[in-house]
């Protein structure tokens, strides 16, 4: 059980389709798929945010943040999506719009509510 997001900047058009975020059934206490960011490369990819270092998929530097850092441009009362995460007893959230582009660079990307997998 979690959410299909796409990724769309409205300013360069940079598009990811159908990233399957926070958690499934199977593999539910250990995996929380959030975006992240790397700094190092500028790629926007998913993360399990319960491992302790997140290591980008293209480079492999764990030089990388999650979308719901203030670096990305996250604000707390921006929030669209929030998911419970056990392990560490709160909510992840995810801001609809106004998110760092991995191209571009403007805080003009969004996340769109695509449908939910399970
Ligand atoms: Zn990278
Ligand atoms: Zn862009």
């Amino acid at each position: 059980m979690g959410t299909l997001i796409t990724t769309v900047c409205e300013s360069c058009g940079y598009r990811k389709d159908n990233m399957a975020l926070f958690g499934g059934m199977i593999g539910f206490l250990d995996t929380c798929m959030i975006p992240y960011y790397c700094e190092s490369c500028n790629t926007l990819f998913e993360g399990n945010m319960l491992e302790d270092d997140i290591f980008c998929p293209e480079c492999g530097k764990d030089n990388t943040f999650s979308y719901e850092d203030a670096r990305t441009g996250f604000k707390e009362d921006k929030t669209l999506f929030s998911w419970f995460v056990h392990k560490f007893e709160r909510e992840v959230k995810l801001n609809e719009e106004g998110n760092l582009c991995p191209k571009c660079a403007n805080f003009t990307l969004k996340f769109e509510d695509v449908g939910n997998w399970d």
